[in-house]
């Protein structure tokens, strides 16, 4: 009996992994011919500076979308596949330009001082020429650089080589801001924080989550938004959800914020009606125009 069982959860065992595996070689073959059948799109989600209970628009973070035979894929599962074939470079490079040409577009729209930010691959970093690329889109898109913040990620900066920071400088060198995305999520030594041409620290939405409920959240997202005033960088707090949050959030110094308390991800048209004033700011709460550049 109990070497039946056994040959059983082998079976499954195999099983799982041969999915698995499957499904891995599927979206890679499908992924290989997204961007050739145009089934990505962006979504943009506010970045928002709450200052006296009242909150204003500061800038969108574009978010990638797939959809997969006609079902979205979560950027989960179809980014790590990205990164493993490469594919992120091509696709990377659509979402940079996209994102650009939107956020410009807005810009000449009346936001005059919205701003863009933009996930970064640790692929894209190590192509040589990518200061040239994202000088090359900023030229094509008209976006002011200073209206462009890359975020990457702290495994981003373990990779700590003489090219990644000379490309993180080459990237400074344009009027690009770098933000250090799910801050406290990685392994990242302190050390780097000074290294690198930082501007921004996001606090990792895990940390906001809990608070203020839970002491130790509260103390974690309390030493990096410290960490991050004494060091000069300015302190986004992501995922947002609820007004204690927010109230917790002030008391601490940290007034920039973003998550589904503001808006979740839109497509872009749905933020466009929002700025003309030809929807109501049904979960944008109160949002009034964007006023600067960068937190
Ligand atoms: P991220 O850059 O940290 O983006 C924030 C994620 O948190 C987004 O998930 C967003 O939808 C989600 N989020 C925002 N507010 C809330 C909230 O209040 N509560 C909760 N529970 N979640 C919230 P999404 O869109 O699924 O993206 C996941 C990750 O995929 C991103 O995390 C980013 O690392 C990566 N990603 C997305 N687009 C791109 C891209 O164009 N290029 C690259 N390289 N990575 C991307
Ligand atoms: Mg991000
Ligand atoms: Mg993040
Ligand atoms: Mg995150």
């Amino acid at each position: 009996r109990a070497k039946s069982a056994g040959k059983d959860q082998f079976a499954l065992f195999c099983d799982g992994l041969h999915s698995k595996a499957a499904r891995q070689l599927e979206l890679e073959s499908a992924l290989a011919q997204a961007l050739a059948r145009r089934e990505f799109a962006l979504h943009y989600q506010p970045i928002c500076r709450v200052e006296h209970g009242q909150p204003y628009l500061l800038g969108v973070e574009a978010l990638l979308r797939w959809r997969f035979n006609d079902t979205p894929v979560a950027p989960s599962e179809f980014i790590p596949v990205l990164e493993e074939s490469r594919e992120i470079v091509r696709v990377g490079e659509w979402v940079l330009r996209e994102a650009c040409r939107q956020v410009r577009c807005w810009q000449q729209a009346g936001q005059t001082q919205l701003y863009c930010a933009v996930n970064l691959s640790i692929r894209q970093l190590q192509q040589v020429d990518f200061a040239e690329l994202l000088a090359r889109v900023l030229r094509e898109t008209g976006l002011p650089p200073h209206s462009l913040l890359l975020e990457i990620t702290e495994t981003l900066l373990m990779h700590d080589s003489e090219m990644m920071l000379n490309c993180l400088h080459e990237i400074a060198a344009l009027g690009v801001r770098l933000a250090l995305d799910d801050f406290g999520t990685g392994y990242c030594s302190l050390g780097y924080l000074k290294r690198y041409p930082l501007h921004v620290l996001k606090v990792d939405r895990s940390f906001i989550a809990a608070a203020p409920d839970d002491a130790d959240s509260v103390a974690i997202s309390r030493a990096i938004i410290g960490l991050g005033q004494s060091l000069g960088l300015a302190v986004v707090a992501e995922g947002v959800e609820r007004s204690e949050q927010i109230e917790f959030l002030v008391a601490q110094g940290c007034q920039t914020v973003q998550g589904y308390w503001f808006s979740p991800p839109r497509p872009a048209a749905e933020l466009q009606s929002l700025f003309d004033g030809t929807r109501s700011a049904d979960g944008l709460w109160g949002l009034r125009h964007a006023r600067q550049t960068l937190p």
